[in-house]
């Protein structure tokens, strides 16, 4: 939506706005917020919030702190679960410094750095339709999240038995008194697993709803006595959650993917783009697989994708081509899980294909099999890498590629592979059951 001062007024005389939330969004994709009375407003909307950025994850040191919160008036939504005197609203803020300078440690502004060099290049957007999936825990009588799942349903299957379904499409209603359009919503394979997928939008906007939708989500279930999760893999030997990404580009209003010259309808420059994305991918795995847990989803099979490789009809490779042609006409990234930082992973997925456009990168031939079922050399023979296995190598594959860096910039490069280092170690000094019960006694 397209809202002017004079918009935010009204909703706020309309609704019995008393209180704005401004959002904006860390390094590790936390929602963080500063709430203010709507006395506060005119201030705010002038870009004249300062806050202390110290102690946000991926900001900055004590000694210059003094940041600037920027709302985007657009992304103004009065949140529909806040009632009477807590009515609540909230503006999406970009980040900026003392000197009025976009702040380089904010992954939004650091987006909007890309779609600018995208429509450099001539590009109007990259349109992104998003397709989150997640699982519902049950909350204990304290409240507190427990690992037992809420439904024993499979794919598509109707919950008439239980209150998944229900919380799922309250998630879906309130996201559309939000301006939000749902696609649709179904239950997944795996037990008490569900996915809401969103029609498609621009990049910015896109990665904003993706944070929107974790936050309702999140919000609605409690009222359910659920937690909703976006954990890549909680259970073992059960599907995990992916975050594909349907993704193309548009020009004068027409989605330049599509050509309907071609045998498969599909553009030269979409060609490049996928490329460019087969080509990065080693790279990008760190930012699009944020977690340590997001290596057991993509090493677990259950249509997560484990190679590099692309494919028009099956679902074990990277990238897949939907039959869907025209506007349509899309590729979709699988390898994507929902714990990533939106705005950092749409940056380097966006800068990936466009370098591929930029250096016209040869696209290999489609791999048709099941490569779960091929062999090493089978693989070998057709040139399909692997995705990185580990946490440890997807940062290592990281520090080797100049397009991914540049996407994320100096400042959140640095500071992510710094944090992720940490979280790696950590981990990999953990003695886990699984150990002990493998070689306490056996050794
Ligand atoms: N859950 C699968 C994944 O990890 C996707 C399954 C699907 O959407 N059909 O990517
Ligand atoms: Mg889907
Ligand atoms: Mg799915
Ligand atoms: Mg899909």
């Amino acid at each position: 939506a397209e809202y002017s001062r004079e918009d935010i007024h009204k909703s706020v005389e309309a609704d019995g706005v008393q209180y704005v939330r401004l959002q904006f969004t860390d390094v590790l994709g936390a929602i963080k917020n500063l709430e203010i009375p709507v006395s506060q407003l005119k201030k705010a909307i002038d870009g004249e919030m300062m806050f202390d950025g110290s102690s946000i994850e991926g900001f900055v040191r004590v000694e210059e702190s003094d940041m600037y919160l920027k709302p985007d008036l657009n992304t103004w939504v009065v949140l529909p679960w806040t009632e009477g005197i807590d009515k609540t609203a909230r503006l999406i803020c970009d980040i900026h410094d003392i000197d009025g300078e976009p702040f380089t440690g904010d992954p939004r502004s650091n987006l909007k750095k890309v779609i600018k060099e995208m429509k450099e290049l001539g590009y109007d957007n990259m349109n992104l339709g998003p397709e989150p999936e997640f699982f519902f825990f049950k909350l204990d009588k304290d409240r507190n999240y427990t690992t037992e799942i809420n439904d024993d349903s499979g794919y598509f299957d109707l919950d008439i038995t239980d209150t998944s379904g229900q919380c799922r499409r309250e998630i879906a209603r309130t996201l559309d008194k939000m301006n939000f359009e749902v696609e649709m919503f179904h239950h997944e394979v795996g037990p008490s697993q569900h996915e809401i997928s969103f029609k498609y939008m621009d990049a910015l906007t896109a990665s904003d709803a993706l944070q929107t939708f974790k936050l309702v989500a999140k919000t609605i279930a409690r009222k359910y006595g659920l937690h909703a999760t976006f954990m890549p893999k909680p259970m073992y030997n059960q599907p995990g959650s992916g975050m594909h990404y349907n993704v193309s580009l548009f020009k004068d209003g027409k989605n330049i993917f599509f050509d309907e010259n071609d045998d498969f309808g599909l553009s030269e420059e979409m060609r490049y783009f996928m490329a460019g994305l087969l080509d990065h991918a080693r790279s990008y795995t760190a930012v699009c697989n944020p977690l340590v847990n997001s290596y057991k989803r993509l090493a677990s099979g259950f249509e997560a994708p484990r190679y590099i490789a692309w494919s028009g009809r099956n679902r074990t490779p990277l990238l897949r081509i939907p039959s869907s042609r025209g506007a349509s006409t899309r590729a979709e990234v699988r390898s994507l899980d929902p714990s990533a930082n939106p705005y950092l992973a749409t940056a380097v997925i966006l800068a990936a294909g466009l370098d591929g456009i930029k250096n016209k990168a040869d696209l290999t031939t489609p791999v048709n099999e099941n490569i779960y079922e091929m062999t090493q050399k089978e693989r070998k023979a057709e040139d399909v890498e692997d995705l990185p296995t580990t946490l440890y190598t997807a940062l290592k594959a990281m520090r080797e590629d100049d397009v991914v860096k540049d996407a994320l910039g100096e400042h959140i490069y640095e500071h992510f592979v710094e944090n992720k280092m940490i979280e790696w170690k950590q981990y990999s000094a953990q003695i886990t059951s699984w150990e002990l019960d493998e070689y306490l006694g056996n050794y």
